[in-house]
């Protein structure tokens, strides 16, 4: 059989929370060897243009569109990964600025949510900070930081902004059925992104998928960044079961996370079909 290429369809840039340009991360995908990427920045597409597109064939990668699509099911904030969708198509293109819309309007008020609870910040401030990139709670939790009012990112989540507390505005994010129709109007292939990260029992899960297949979704993260052997065996039965196709991403945003580092990903396991076998 032969070797699978390097894949690693779930990174960030600079247009949503990470630090690399989607420059940078070619060049970085080049020296890891990978072969397939997609740039799957929080609710924008802003990192394609056709200047990419010429730059990923020189470095003869294979550059498939993506997104990562914020959506609410069953009052829960879920992740989906639309992957190879036209990036032209209107009701794509609509679905871009009602998401960056959203975002905007979710940051002021976080914003004021964290002005009552005492800390010093203005939306202009985090929009600064954010740069080209849409505004996420990771910008928020950077601010804090350096401002000297968190001592660190992970405590900022903790007390602040992560799942629960008051920093983790429930935004008007759109149901999993609308953001399902969008990708595939688009032509993409959804896939439920990390699955393990929403902390539900296996019965709630299974529930997600149930409804994911049902809205059309087609795919399940089962690699996900670094990952405990037992886990990826977890979520490849859960593909086999519900007859989804295998994807593979790292969720890099920064160098110096070992846990998300781009194009280190175990092999997919041999019971998992590829997702990119849909395309290639
Ligand atoms: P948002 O897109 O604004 O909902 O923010 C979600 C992002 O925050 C995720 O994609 C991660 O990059 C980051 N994040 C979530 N939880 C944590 C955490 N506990 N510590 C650091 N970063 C986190
Ligand atoms: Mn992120
Ligand atoms: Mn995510
Ligand atoms: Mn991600």
């Amino acid at each position: 059989m032969p070797a699978l290429p390097l894949t690693d369809f779930h990174c960030h840039s600079v247009f949503s929370d990470g630090v690399l340009t989607p420059l940078e991360l070619l060049d970085l995908a080049q020296q890891r060897g990978v072969r397939q990427l997609a740039i799957t920045d929080h609710d924008s597409v802003r990192a394609y243009s056709p200047m990419l597109t010429k730059q990923a064939q020189q470095r003869q990668i294979a550059l498939v569109t993506g997104c990562e699509f914020s959506c609410v099911w069953q009052r829960r904030n879920i992740h989906v990964l639309g992957l190879n969708m036209d990036l032209s198509h209107p009701s794509l293109m609509q679905a871009m600025a009602s998401q960056a819309t959203a975002r905007q309007s979710r940051a002021a008020k976080i914003t004021r949510v964290l002005q009552r609870l005492g800390f010093v910040l203005t939306l202009p401030e985090i929009q600064k900070l954010a740069g080209v990139g849409s505004i996420g709670r990771p910008h928020f939790a950077e601010y804090l930081v350096t401002s000297g009012q968190m001592p660190s990112a992970a405590v900022a989540f903790k007390r602040a902004l992560g799942s629960g507390k008051p920093g983790d505005v429930k935004a008007d994010w759109p149901s999993l059925e609308t953001v399902l129709g969008w990708i595939t109007n688009a032509g993409g292939v959804a896939v439920v992104a990390h699955p393990l990260k929403y902390k539900m029992t296996l019965t709630k899960l299974r529930s997600l998928l149930d409804d994911f297949r049902q809205a059309g979704g087609q795919g399940i993260e089962v690699l996900t960044g670094f990952q405990a052997p037992a886990r990826v065996n977890a979520l490849a039965d859960l593909a086999l079961r519900y007859e989804l196709y295998g994807s593979a991403g790292s969720d890099f945003h920064r160098p110096g996370q070992p846990w998300a580092e781009l194009g280190r990903l175990a092999a997919l396991p041999e019971r998992c079909t590829p997702i990119w076998q849909l395309w290639t």
